[in-house]
């Protein structure tokens, strides 16, 4: 993975990988679909080559956290199933049934602005239905399931929806050992059966994403819903294990400074690190306004001249300082490349990010701004 002449940074983003990793997920549920999530710019990964590297692997839906999200995909000619579950009142729902967007619904409010629209547009919406089993955020209550089911299937009977699936979502997968999974699947089971009970004809549910797709082959019911694994990154703690996913993302800067520092000097605002020996640092141009998150500041780890080292100092805007002490000195150049996080082995990862700023690696990637091209091979 490398660098094009010329450029401060950039994500390159292997599309190779993103297949690789979707085909490994539909072995490890074979009897489900894989619907490969891509919101939020496929986790910064690029909306429209991410959703295309993931159907070219073998997925065969694709789901959004907005109507916005599956409208760009529909808008680029992608023809497959796409469910988006986050909607507001006042939301595209006309432009989602005109564009055959399943709409995921938590709310009353949402079947009858989705029942116009389909009067409107002389179509019935396709929708499927989400239970809240114990996240308590979106999704129904179990209190107002039933009642919610059978104001869909009185719109169904009037042609103005169609109900196709129901789904959840899981507190604590990333704890496949948690007593709260197993709690939610028996509320989920117990929610579709009075669906089922009460008419409905599903033609998917569903509730894992990553971590339990990975780890809990109880919970794949007839699709699957992983995101972060898509993109090679671990959702639990070694549930990635001897399965192959690997990261598709390798963040770059290139080198435009280094210099010679005496032991016993701050560096970066605020002087919080100080050089410990005579040492140089190299100034690699990405920084908060590229995404990297300033609570990494003397922690996050930079990958040069085949050594890890970290940051000195504060993340500022544009860059960060790199203490080369020890392997680094005398060995790194301006212009060299470093290696933020990727996947090969040896490089910091992700993860080391996401520790290192004391987060997850959901946002390491997902926070990466617009600055940083993202390249694809
Ligand atoms: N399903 C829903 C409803 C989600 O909100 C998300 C992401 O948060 C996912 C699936 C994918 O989750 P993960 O990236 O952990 O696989």
């Amino acid at each position: 993975v490398s660098l094009p002449p010329g450029l401060p940074s950039a994500a390159v983003v292997d599309l190779d990988a993103i297949a690789a990793n979707v085909r490994v997920l539909r072995g490890l549920a074979p009897t489900a679909a894989v619907m490969a999530v891509v919101k939020a710019d496929a986790y910064g990964h690029g909306l429209l080559p991410s959703a295309r590297a993931a159907l070219a692997g073998g997925a065969s839906w694709l789901g959004t956290a907005q109507i916005s999200e599956a409208l760009q995909l529909r808008a680029a000619g992608i023809t497959v199933p796409v469910l988006s579950w986050l909607t507001v009142p006042g939301d595209q729902f006309a432009a989602a049934i005109e564009h055959h967007v399943d709409i995921g619904v938590s709310a009353p409010w949402a079947l009858a602005e989705i029942a116009a629209a389909a009067r409107d547009q002389g179509r019935a919406a396709r929708v499927q239905l989400k239970v809240d089993t114990g996240l308590n955020r979106n999704g129904c209550t179990l209190a107002d399931w039933p009642q919610l089911v059978e104001d869909a299937l009185k719109l169904q009977a009037d042609g103005l929806v169609s109900v196709v699936g129901a789904f959840s979502h899981f507190v604590e997968s990333d704890a496949p050992a948690n007593p709260v999974n197993e709690l939610q699947l028996a509320a989920f089971r117990a929610a579709l059966e009075v669906a089922e009970q009460a008419g409905a004809r599903f033609e998917v549910r569903h509730i894992a994403n990553s971590a339990a797709t990975l780890t809990n082959p109880d919970a794949h019911f007839d699709l699957v819903r992983p995101g972060l694994a898509v993109y090679g990154l671990d959702p639990a703690p070694g549930a990635t294990g001897e399965t192959g996913l690997r990261p598709a993302m390798t963040l770059l800067g290139r080198v435009s400074n280094v210099k010679a520092v005496p032991a016993g000097q701050g560096v970066s605002y605020g002087h919080t690190y100080v050089t410990s020996t005579d040492t140089e640092v190299a100034i690699v141009p990405l920084g908060y306004g590229d995404g990297i998150p300033r609570h990494a500041s003397s922690a996050g780890p930079v990958q040069l001249a085949g050594h890890t080292f970290h940051i000195a100092g504060r993340v500022c805007m544009d860059q960060v300082v790199v203490d080369l002490a020890g392997e680094g000195v005398g060995r790194v150049r301006e212009g060299d490349v470093a290696v933020l996080f990727g996947g090969a082995p040896g490089e910091p990862t992700a993860q080391d990010w996401a520790l290192a700023a004391g987060t997850i690696s959901y946002e390491i990637v997902t926070r990466l701004s617009a600055r940083v091209p993202r390249l694809y091979i």
